[in-house]
């Protein structure tokens, strides 16, 4: 991971806290396994949350073009990671992105970096979901966005429910997507 730009007062006002935590959990913080740790905990906490200080919007508007052709644009199975808000442990998986163009095309790889900044958040993934459908639509001139999220949460694998294998799937979609059948027809090209 690189932990690049992180203000260092930040960093260390956040280990401070992981370690009373460590503290509080009986553990010695300052054995030697443990004492760079929450140095590490804070940093990586940080990275795992830069989603709070990036623009997607200025990433998806430094990357559009003219394009004249109006067949469906999809991008599938982009990878992310995400903290469920409810108990800050991972959920990931990976996100489909369709979109119809109106004149206008985005460069692919600005939808992964989109992803990102919606993802690297306290967030659920219900709502990931909808900001980045709604901020696609809204930065990218088009006649219609649909995204599909699917994901592991850790706090369903983990916790005590443990369903090891459950699986968890939203979309969010608008304008030509509203139509089943444009619907159909990306769902069975990003499931292929
Ligand atoms: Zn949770």
């Amino acid at each position: 991971m690189a932990y690049i730009n992180l203000d260092q007062q930040l960093v260390e006002q956040i280990a401070e806290h992981y370690k009373a935590i460590i503290t509080l959990l009986g553990e010695d913080p300052n054995r030697e396994g443990l004492v760079k740790t929450p140095i590490r905990a804070a940093k990586a906490l940080l990275e795992n949350t830069r989603g709070y200080n990036e623009d997607g919007g200025h990433y998806l508007r430094s990357a559009i073009f003219k394009h004249d052709d109006s067949q469906m644009v999809i991008v599938r199975d982009i990878e992310f990671y995400s903290l469920c808000e409810h108990h800050i442990l991972p959920f990931f998986g990976t996100v489909s992105i369709g979109y119809i163009p109106d004149g206008e095309i985005v460069g692919l790889s600005k939808l992964g970096r989109v992803v990102d900044t919606c993802s690297r958040k306290l967030q659920v993934q219900e709502r990931m979901t909808i900001e980045l459908c709604e901020l696609i639509s809204r930065e990218l001139k088009n006649k219609g966005v649909i995204v599909v999220a699917r994901a592991q949460h850790l706090c369903m694998k983990m916790r005590g429910v443990e369903k090891q294998t459950a699986e968890t799937v939203t979309m969010h979609y608008c304008g030509a997507f509203e139509d089943i059948n444009t619907r159909q027809e990306f769902l069975e090209l990003i499931n292929k």
